[in-house]
């Protein structure tokens, strides 16, 4: 299947909302801070919470990332894990991540198979056979 037909954003921004465990990194969270213009503390105490002694994004009460608004407010810096979806290298060690995946996101064919999926990870993460 072609890539494009694999995945096609429908921009419903439904990645964005529920609780997502967004995690970032120290350095992620620096990019972000100089992005938004406030300091790293300004950013850790208005937009983060800890959970499990790492630092992720807050949810707001109506279920949707701190940072959307109606549009990820921080795309050109944002997370790993929100620039990597739908191509979760999860996917390569559960099967069954593909289904999740198809379940959460409208943008991925329902018609895509396991290998054709894995192949489409696999080369959006420039990994061979042998990496997993
Ligand atoms: S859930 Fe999928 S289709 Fe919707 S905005 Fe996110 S990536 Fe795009
Ligand atoms: S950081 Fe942006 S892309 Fe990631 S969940 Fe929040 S609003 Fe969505």
């Amino acid at each position: 299947m072609d890539s494009s037909k694999i995945f096609e954003c429908q921009k419903c921004g439904a990645c964005c909302k529920g609780y997502g465990g967004i995690f970032i990194t120290d350095q992620q969270m620096k990019a972000i801070a100089e992005f938004l213009n406030i300091t790293q503390d300004e950013f850790l105490s208005l937009y983060c919470e800890e959970s499990g002694g790492r630092t992720m994004l807050r949810t707001n009460e109506d279920g949707c990332c701190i940072m959307w608004d109606e549009l990820c407010t921080i795309h050109p810096v944002k997370p790993t894990l929100c620039r990597t979806w739908p191509y979760l290298k999860s996917v390569l060690v559960d099967k069954n991540n593909l289904t999740v995946i198809q379940n959460a996101c409208p943008g991925v064919s329902k018609d895509v198979t396991y290998e054709e999926f894995v192949a489409a990870v696999r080369e959006y993460h420039s990994m061979d056979d042998s990496a997993i």
